[in-house]
């Protein structure tokens, strides 16, 4: 590195361009592409811009993380991960700009569809997956955005604030579990502000805790514009800004170098993990065929869809068989809604919809009306409505594409509702009055309210499900797949019922993540409040039974084992969840949390011991007087089920924890003496008359006086009830 002039070095720390890195001569590194992602490719063809304007090379649009959550099957997010690793080098990228694994705080967020879940369990192991299979092919990842980054609205500015406990234990769990796990190539810093810093100048977020404490040894990336002032981002543990700035930064960081502001060290640092990085994907790109399988790649995206579609409800009427007379109304079925809008836009090898699927399948064409458009605030009028209703009048079954078009929720704002166009609304009405027979296929890339689910024979909720959702919709509508998606968040009835509710998106003096550990399920369950759908909820066309469940606690944590029986008449594959729970902590925590989980595939009447192992580290909080993750000693109750809401077995396990024991001191209540053995005695002679005098009425009361109080108050005086207390501390072994 010494031969390497500094100014090459500087040079290296910013973009040449938008979505390349500079060479290095001296080092014969040329320029290294970085490209979207996550759910595809992006490679943009032409002048660069920033939002999928430009048309960009064709590639395999997979479902984006809403879609792929949804399967709960690692093995399937790594194999999309694989054959994304295999376009992006095919297209001469070496860095895809995903997965984006922030928490869906709010639905409201309009790049949820990104994002993987509410809950940081299942973000961070699908996740992994994601950037494992990525990987394997040698191509580098970018988790992305680090962190707390969960709304649009003014998202390069906002100030995300955040308790400790809960940005640890929820903001930055997932990102953990991957950094740990997977060691993604990069991770991209966020544009928000964290508790009042930038995330590009957060030496906390990233040195202290990115790589000191979970060992990152690779790249951090500004998000596209997130550097304000790249000395300082540099100082904070930043490498590389996103994207080139013609030479503003460099400038800066050789001035601060020049002046004794910054260290030789810091930009020779940066520049060593770039290299090191960039060196793996020339090594890849060097050797990668020009081309990949798109037909086996269509195949696998539509494998993905098919697992990815949950079935939300269903009396009975689906699967449909090939000869019901259906009529399929809807601008979705013909016009799919596949993917979300802004940076993650892939153009798509191939696009399939619903309708020219379900023809397919039944051997015939099928009644069709559009019904509306599916542009917001761009009705089609009365005449598509009336024809739709026509349409929908004689059929057997009416099969109603609903959903937000691509102007409803995209990256760049926020959602102001999360209820379904009114026009949408209306023709569902107008239908189910001249036809009660109507299945609900939604497409939507987060939640949406469905008052109507109770009135309509089914609700399958299709996401965005990538370029060949269409064939996999009409797969699981007719049978030929078993759904077995399950959603990774919460339906609400309402909007105001979700936790985050009166804190999103905050205003200009920041956005107070008030509802601290209690997002998404974890509050609707502390509040025990009724929800559309819960989190974990997805039906199937078989039945599945839990029996038998048992814990065996280790070093590792809790592997928990449970016999699951097919016991319906087909073949399914079900999602077996784990939840914890501990009743009696003296922590604040949620009810029950998604701690493990595991899917299984059985025929029917097959039955199958399915273990779920709940690792060590998922068991701990985060501790913040002691400023680590400590397990508490206690009975740990664990429930496996359907869904957060459909707990069919429970046990309990008693862990011993590792917490240090905490000496008493003045601080100390009564109380907190009193529980420690050797404690009432003390009580006793320092304070004795004073609390004698304590009934059984008072002594709730007494239990919460600290000592120091109780030592004014009686006159025995601070010094002596010290001394006995570190007597007490001595015998009890408390520090
Ligand atoms: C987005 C990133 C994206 C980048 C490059 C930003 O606006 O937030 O997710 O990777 O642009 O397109």
């Amino acid at each position: 590195m010494t031969d390497i002039p500094l100014s090459s070095m500087v040079a290296l720390t910013g973009g040449a361009n938008f979505w390349q890195t500079n060479a290095v001569d001296e080092a014969d590194l040329p320029r290294v592409m970085l490209t979207d992602g996550p759910h595809g490719v992006r490679k943009q063809v032409g002048d660069a811009d920033h939002v999928g304007l430009n048309e960009s090379a064709p590639a395999t649009c997979f479902p984006p993380a809403v879609g792929l959550a949804a399967t709960w099957d690692r093995g399937l997010v790594r194999r999309v991960g694989a054959a994304l690793g295999t376009e992006s080098a095919a297209l001469g990228v070496g860095v895809l700009l995903g997965p984006g694994i922030n928490i869906k705080r709010d639905p409201r967020c309009g790049r949820n569809f990104e994002y993987f879940s509410e809950d940081p369990h299942v973000s961070g192991e699908l996740a992994t997956a994601y950037v494992d299979g990525v990987q394997s092919r040698g191509v580098g990842t970018s988790l992305k955005h680090f962190a707390a980054n969960n709304q649009e609205t003014d998202r390069m500015r906002r100030d995300s604030q955040i308790d400790e406990r809960t940005l640890r234990e929820v903001y930055l769990r997932a990102f953990g579990i991957v950094v740990t796990r997977a060691q993604p190539w990069t991770v991209m810093c966020s544009y928000n502000r964290l508790n009042g810093i930038p995330a590009a100048e957060h030496r906390w977020l990233l040195t202290d805790v990115l790589r000191g404490e979970w060992g990152f040894d690779g790249v951090v990336v500004s998000d596209w514009g997130a550097v304000r002032d790249r000395v300082a981002s540099l100082q904070a543990g930043l490498d590389l800004q996103m994207p080139g700035d013609s030479g503003a930064g460099a400038a800066a960081v050789e001035a601060a170098l020049a002046d004794g502001r910054l260290g030789r060290e810091t930009v020779e640092t940066a520049y060593g993990r770039i290299a090191r990085v960039l060196r793996r994907a020339v090594a890849t790109l060097a050797d990668a065929p020009d081309g990949f399988d798109a037909q086996a790649h269509h195949a696998l995206a539509r494998e993905a869809a098919s697992e990815a579609i949950v079935l939300l409800s269903n009396d009975g009427v689906l699967p449909l068989a090939p000869e019901t007379r259906v009529a399929v109304i809807g601008e979705f079925a013909r016009t799919p809604r596949y993917q979300g809008a802004g940076s993650s836009r892939v153009n798509p090898t191939r696009l399939d919809n619903a309708l020219d699927a379900i023809a397919a399948l039944v051997g015939h064409e099928v009644p069709f009306a559009p019904g509306f458009t599916t542009v917001a605030d761009r009705p089609v009028g009365e005449d598509a409505h009336s024809e739709a209703v026509a349409v929908a009048r004689d059929a057997d079954v009416v099969l109603a594409f609903l959903g937000l078009g691509e102007n409803h929720e995209s990256e760049g704002y926020d959602r102001t509702t999360i209820d379904l166009p009114a026009e949408q609304l209306a023709l569902l009405e107008d239908v189910l009055a001249v036809n009660p027979n109507v299945v609900v296929v939604l497409s939507n890339g987060s939640s949406v309210l469905v008052p109507f689910a109770g009135r309509v024979r089914a609700v399958v909720e299709g996401w965005l499900l990538g370029q060949a959702g269409g064939p996999a919709i009409a797969d699981v509508l007719y049978g030929l797949v078993n759904p077995s998606g399950k959603i990774t968040e919460t339906i609400p009835h309402r909007l105001a019922d979700v936790p985050a509710y009166p804190h999103f998106p905050g205003d200009a003096t920041g956005v107070r993540y008030g509802e601290g550990l209690f997002v998404g399920y974890r509050g609707y369950d502390a509040t025990d409040r009724a929800v559309a759908f819960p989190f974990g909820h997805g039906l199937s066309y078989t039945t599945f039974e839990y029996a038998d469940l048992r814990l065996v606690a280790g070093p590792d944590g809790v592997t928990a084992t449970v016999r699951v029986t097919n016991t319906g008449a087909v073949a399914g594959r079900e999602v077996v969840q784990a939840y914890v729970g501990v009743p009696d902590s003296k922590v604040v925590r949620p009810p029950r949390e998604l701690k493990g989980f595991a899917d299984v595939r059985l025929a029917a009447g097959e039955s199958t011991d399915v273990t779920v192992e709940i690792g060590d580290d998922d068991l701990r909080y985060w501790s913040v007087p002691h400023q680590a993750w400590l397990l508490e000693g206690a009975t740990y109750a664990v429930s496996v089920g359907s869904s957060s809401r459909d707990l069919r077995a429970s046990a309990t396990v008693d862990l011993a924890g590792d917490e240090p024991a905490q000496p008493l001191t003045l601080e100390s209540t009564l109380g907190e003496i009193l529980a420690v053995p050797g404690g009432a005695e003390v009580l006793g002679q320092a304070l004795g008359a004073f609390a004698a005098d304590a009934d059984a009425d008072n002594a709730k009361m007494f239990a919460e006086i600290p000592a120091y109080a109780l030592a004014d108050f009686n006159g025995a005086g601070r010094e002596a009830v010290q001394r006995l207390l570190d007597r007490v501390n001595a015998e009890a072994r408390l520090g």
